[in-house]
């Protein structure tokens, strides 16, 4: 292998995913530039046995204990200021910054846009892949575009947001780019004042007006920073990888079926006509809140989010997520489908 890469074989990567499974990867590399990605996707060995992408890991599922061929595992970190006027700032990011500690940065520099997304576990190279989203705020309202080297020819190639046609967690990297190309840095566009401010989702207005704070990119982070530990569970200390399961469309007869069952059956309507119906309280409804077999889980608060409670292994929280998708199509004829990605 003529490379500079370091390059590791049987690499345990229990540390490299938010889950805590167990996983042997039969070799771990890691980039820390665009060069050292370039120099990967040009060996053909190492290319060419490319079995995983990682980031954080907090949206994989390793399905199986031994992982044969390569991670590659993207640890690009830098952050440039690019241009700013009196009104906002555009700012690169390499993928490898921690998404959380970014958000923080923006805020300490008081530029608003992301604040809506604090506390989301993973990397940035990587919330573009599902176009991450949280308290109606979605990675589509503040990415202005994505640099990604090619696989095939090791050329750094560019989508405008419009290129990278975002959808509800759902982008262009995870249908015709897939497994073609290497995210290495993302462009983004703050507000440096007149703040586009979004308090009306959740419960984020409430917790200001409990805390006597009025809106800011600060105060509305701190919200939903408090709101997000009181509900979901901190991955250092129960293996998860937040909601397991994406919010099915249904169509508005399968959303009256929903509401013969109960009249509260949230439902948001879509413009296309559809109903986004709420995967968690499918999954609830049909009795697995708080369902553990062996280590493998439900959360008693979340039922949307699957948990390890120490030594379940991959496939038991694979065999877990099948039964509740076969239990809820059988009890409700909606098909759910993960929103984590599955490894092996
Ligand atoms: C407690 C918890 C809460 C969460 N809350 C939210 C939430 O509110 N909203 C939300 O949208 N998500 C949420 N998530 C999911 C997750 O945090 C995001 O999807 C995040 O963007 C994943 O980042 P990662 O770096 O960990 O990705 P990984 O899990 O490492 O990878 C995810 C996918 O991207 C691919 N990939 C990784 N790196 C690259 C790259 N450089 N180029 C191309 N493809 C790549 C991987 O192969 C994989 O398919 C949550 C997860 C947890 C554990």
């Amino acid at each position: 292998m003529s490379t500079g890469l370091a390059v590791h074989g049987a690499f345990s990567l229990k540390a490299f995913n938010t889950f805590g499974l167990e996983c042997t990867a039969e070799r771990f590399v890691e980039a820390f530039s665009v060069e050292d990605v370039q120099t990967f996707v040009r060996d053909p060995f190492l290319n060419s046995s490319l079995s995983l992408l990682l980031g954080g890991g907090s949206n994989v599922l390793l399905t199986a204990t031994h992982l044969p061929g390569t991670v590659l595992h993207v640890a690009i970190k830098h952050r440039e200021v690019l241009q700013e006027t009196l009104d906002y700032v555009d700012v690169r990011i390499g993928a490898g910054e921690p998404w959380h500690d970014f958000v923080l940065w923006t805020l300490e520099n008081g530029w608003g846009g992301a604040e809506n997304l604090s506390l989301i576990p993973g990397q940035v190279g990587t919330a573009p892949v599902q176009n991450i989203g949280a308290y109606g705020v979605e990675l589509n309202d503040i990415c202005t575009g994505v640099h990604f080297v090619e696989r095939e020819s090791g050329t750094v190639g560019y989508y405008t947001r419009e290129q990278c046609a975002f959808g509800y967690r759902d982008s262009v990297f995870k249908k015709e780019l897939k497994d073609k190309c290497v995210l290495v840095s993302v462009d983004f566009r703050f507000t440096k004042r007149n703040h586009l401010l979004k308090t009306h989702y959740g419960t984020v207005e409430d917790q200001l007006t409990a805390a006597g704070q009025l809106p800011s990119p600060k105060t509305i982070s701190d919200a939903v920073i408090a709101i997000r530990q009181s509900k979901l569970p901190d991955p250092a200390k129960l293996g998860n990888s937040g909601s397991f399961f994406k919010n099915p469309y249904i169509s508005k007869e399968q959303f009256s079926f929903l509401q013969s069952i109960d009249a509260n059956a949230p439902g948001y309507l879509q413009p296309a006509g559809e109903i986004k119906a709420a995967a968690g309280w499918l999954i609830e409804k049909a009795g697995w809140k708080g369902f553990r077999r062996g280590d493998a889980g439900v959360h008693a608060l979340q039922a949307l989010v699957l948990v390890n409670y120490g030594q379940a292994t991959g496939p038991e929280i694979w065999e877990l997520a099948q039964d509740i998708i076969a239990d809820v199509q059988e009890k409700f004829k909606i098909g759910l489908e993960p929103e984590v990605n599955l490894v092996g």
